[in-house]
């Protein structure tokens, strides 16, 4: 199964990304993680993008697509994987289709997770990421059995430095300019699934299982 999980930001594409990727054992290739563990060891490439991120813009296409187009060449993209976060400019995802015909590859499908501006802030905004294992909780929708301490590992939560509502918006702004026209690309393609991101995160899941396997 090759994946792109597509939405504005909060919308709880790495959310859903967990519990997809646990289904159909494929693995998670998150732009915005590979940043975040970048920034966190001070690598060059962290350096570089960290300025962008604070900011709420997007890095630089050069940047992204070298790093994605590096991991789908692993072994473990052999048999699918899920994209989350990229492409998210009409020029990256064509950079995609180009890396993918030359792999003679195909993606199944485009999950597009859809979500009001209002909730996209709330959700954001009480977003909690352990600093060790990256799992995501929420403070009021998704709380850890203790507070500031991740349930998988013990290790201690923290907030992304542009989950402040400033940085939210301009992001969400930034989706509004450069990626939303990405729907319109993949649905020519007959490639996107469109899914209410608004209700429960388990409702979610099983709206997207249904339409990936068919059972509208
Ligand atoms: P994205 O990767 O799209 O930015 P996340 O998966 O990190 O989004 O989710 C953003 C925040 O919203 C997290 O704190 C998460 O726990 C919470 N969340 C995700 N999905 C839902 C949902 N369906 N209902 C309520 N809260 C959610
Ligand atoms: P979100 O919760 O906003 O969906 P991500 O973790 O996917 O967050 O991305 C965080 C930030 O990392 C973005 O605001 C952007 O600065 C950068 N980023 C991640 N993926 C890309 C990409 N494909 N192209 C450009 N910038 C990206
Ligand atoms: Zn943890």
């Amino acid at each position: 199964m090759r994946l792109v999980l597509l939405g504005p930001p909060g919308a709880g594409k790495g959310t859903q990304a967990s519990a997809i990727i646990s289904k159909y054992s494929i693995p998670h290739i998150s732009t915005g993680d590979i940043f975040r563990e970048n920034i966190k060891k001070g690598t060059d490439l962290g350096k570089q993008v960290e300025a962008y991120m604070n900011k709420g813009l997007l890095v630089p296409d050069e940047l992204v697509v070298s790093i994605v187009k590096d991991r789908l060449t692993k072994e473990d993209c052999k048999e699918g994987f899920l994209l989350d976060g990229f492409p998210r400019t009409v020029n990256q995802a064509e950079a995609l289709d180009e890396e993918l015909k030359n792999m003679n590859l195909k993606l199944d499908k485009v999950i597009n997770i859809k979500v009001g501006k209002d909730i996209l802030i709330e959700r954001a905004i009480g977003r909690r990421i352990c600093k060790n294992c990256g799992a995501t909780f929420h403070i009021k929708f998704n709380p850890p059995k203790e507070e500031n301490v991740c349930d998988k590992c013990g290790g201690e939560l923290h907030q992304r430095d542009d989950d402040t509502v400033e940085t939210v918006e301009k992001r969400i702004e930034v989706y509004h300019e450069q990626t939303k026209p990405l729907i319109d690309y993949y649905d020519k393609k007959g490639l996107l699934l469109n899914v209410d991101g608004s209700k429960p995160v388990e409702e979610v899941f099983n709206e997207i299982i249904a339409s990936l396997e068919g059972d509208f």
